[in-house]
């Protein structure tokens, strides 16, 4: 790790040992803790509207120790990832490692997750890519209608994107599947 990184990841006094806020800062190696809250953040994020906290707002609960209510938060699971945001931190915060770090202790603390759709889908992506070692969309988008039983919202989108041969109708498989088991096996 470089100096200006490790300077970066020093931790604060006020975060005590194995408390959830180290426990991001070590999964997601972002001290949240540079954050000023010049809220350049939320002003790129495609999602803010739909968040119930701005982006720089979860980094606030965090920093108060309001770790319940960050965990509990839609906006955890409505982030995409797309880094608009750590693009434009002045203080090069990544946002979507944070987020990520906050799904993962929300899901082994068993905190209802506020978007269950999301976790769907996220669910069905992965295991797309475990069977195949890539993500098989007709087949992910199935199989996400039949867990949510919600058939036929977006039905007009599927339609145009498989006459418009976006959609593969039968999956492929990369050659390299054992990578892909060792991606997938679990810790020992
Ligand atoms: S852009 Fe960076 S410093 Fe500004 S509020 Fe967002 S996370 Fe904090
Ligand atoms: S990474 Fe998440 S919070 Fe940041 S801009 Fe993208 S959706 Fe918004």
């Amino acid at each position: 790790m470089d100096k200006h990184r490790e300077k970066n990841l020093q931790l604060p006094l006020n975060i005590v040992s194995k408390d959830i806020g180290y426990d991001v800062i070590t999964r997601s190696n972002v001290n949240y803790n540079n954050c000023y809250h010049c809220r350049c953040c939320a002003g790129g994020c495609p999602f803010f509207q739909a968040m119930d906290y701005a982006p720089h707002g979860i980094i606030r609960l965090l920093q108060l120790h309001l770790y319940e209510q960050a965990l509990k938060s839609s906006t955890i699971w409505i982030c995409v990832g797309c880094n608009t945001c750590s693009a434009v931190c002045p203080m090069s915060i990544d946002m979507s490692a944070i987020m990520d770090a906050l799904r993962q202790i929300a899901l082994e603390q068993n905190i209802k997750v506020a978007q269950p759709s999301t976790l769907k889908f996220h669910t069905e992506v992965l295991n797309s890519i475990q069977r195949y070692g890539r993500t098989h969309k007709l087949e992910i988008m199935l199989r996400y209608k039949v867990k949510t039983m919600d058939f036929f919202s977006d039905m007009d989108v599927g339609i145009k994107m498989l006459t418009k041969r976006k959609l593969d109708l039968m999956p492929s498989k990369i050659e390299d599947m054992e990578a892909i088991k060792k991606i997938f096996k679990p810790e020992e």
